[in-house]
């Protein structure tokens, strides 16, 4: 089988596995433990780590709050933001083709009392920084916008949208699970006051990630107990995860634009070619400025489900793996426009660090062929 679903996760790069194996057993100290060298040496060690995911997003050291990954940092920044800063406002802006970690965690704020407004983007998945503007109320105390689509790769105009809410007085926090170690990012520069991310999504391991807070910033911690992270996040903190979670940063800061430049000429080659070879098809999203790693393409009078059944020997996926136990189709593409049918023809192809040319000669053929015999028969 090929696997085209990096979006849905990645594997565990083998250096990143090499660099977390000593902190299981050899060096399995708390790091919260003061008073030995056991715990000095697992402090250590995530000391490293926060530098590392501190330099990859240009960030201050201070600022990273680990989590368990990035459904959780978009929870603590939501909630956190909401319940301290609600003696200003409740008012929070955000976009409607967000994760659902995301729009779910808004969903909340409203039940306590809080107000959202769900922006609508075009028909490539993209919103303008006066959309944002012009939803901006006095009582508005945070704006969330994605880095980049999960489904559709859309790259969101992320420093005109910050500088727009910052303008507007509020905070702004982005969902960057798919844009960290794939895009350059700078956060002061880009004027990011919070900013999640998930290792699992850059050959990290899964269940781990982080909230990256601009110093200043106030949040209201969603896990009590011990009063780690500086009083953040509390919990004992998975050592080997944050050091394979430090590791990813580092690989893949050194190595993004090498990658993204194979994977945007791999990826420009499996599009044109079904393009050109399978009549009935489009690409979501293609006008817009996008990953370079995904491609989202349409197949006209296909039915999805039997697609994915015949192309079962390459992992692509329809929608979100994180909303793939429903059988709706995604709503993310619903609303770039797309039939309930057209959506459910669309298969996202995500490629990674492990992707071969082979690889996608091989997908190329398959996906041609099958969707020629699918359509034997039929009128189109
Ligand atoms: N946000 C986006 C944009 C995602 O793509 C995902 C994972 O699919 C998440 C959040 C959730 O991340 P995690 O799996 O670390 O909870």
């Amino acid at each position: 089988p090929v696997y085209l679903d990096y979006n849905a996760t990645t594997p565990v790069d083998s250096r990143v596995l090499e660099a977390m194996l000593p902190w299981f057993s050899e060096h399995f100290g708390n790091a919260a433990s003061r008073t030995h060298l056991y715990g000095w040496t697992a402090e250590e060690a995530v000391a490293t780590a926060r530098k590392q995911v501190a330099k990859l997003l240009k960030t201050n050291l201070k600022e990273v709050v680990f989590t368990s990954g990035a459904t959780e940092a978009n929870n603590l920044a939501i909630k956190g933001v909401f319940e301290k800063y609600s003696y200003k406002g409740k008012h929070i802006v955000t976009v409607a083709t967000e994760h659902k970690a995301v729009l779910d965690t808004c969903h909340h704020c409203e039940q306590l009392g809080g107000e959202v407004t769900y922006l609508r983007p075009d028909t490539n998945g993209l919103i303008t920084p006066q959309q944002v503007a012009e939803a901006l109320r006095s009582d508005t105390i945070l704006v969330s916008v994605m880095y980049a689509n999960n489904e559709i790769g859309v790259i969101q105009p992320i420093r005109e949208i910050a500088a727009a809410t910052h303008a507007g007085g509020a905070l702004f926090h982005t969902d960057a699970t798919q844009a960290a170690g794939k895009l350059p990012i700078d956060m002061a520069e880009e004027g990011i006051d919070l900013l999640s991310l998930s290792a699992h999504k850059f050959y990290g391991p899964k269940g781990v990630g982080a909230l990256a807070v601009r110093q200043g910033v106030e949040l209201t911690a969603q896990l009590d107990g011990g009063g780690h992270e500086r009083g953040r996040r509390s919990g004992t903190l998975n050592v080997p995860g944050i050091v394979g979670l430090g590791k990813a940063c580092e690989l893949a800061q050194k190595e993004m634009n090498a990658e993204a430049e194979r994977l945007c000429r791999l990826r420009d080659r499996l599009e044109q070619e079904i393009l050109a070879n399978v009549p009935h098809t489009f690409v979501n999203g293609k006008a817009s400025q996008r990953l370079a790693h995904l491609t989202n393409i349409c197949f006209e009078h296909i039915d999805g489900e039997n697609l994915l059944l015949s192309l079962k020997d390459i992992a692509v996926s329809t929608g979100s793996a994180c909303t793939s136990a429903s059988v709706l189709p995604s709503y993310v593409l619903k609303i770039l426009g797309l039939t309930d049918d057209q959506a459910y023809a669309s298969l996202r192809f995500s490629l990674g660090r492990f992707t071969t040319e082979e690889e996608i000669e091989c997908t190329i053929q398959h996906v041609i062929e099958t969707v020629e015999r699918m359509r034997v028969g039929s009128a189109v």
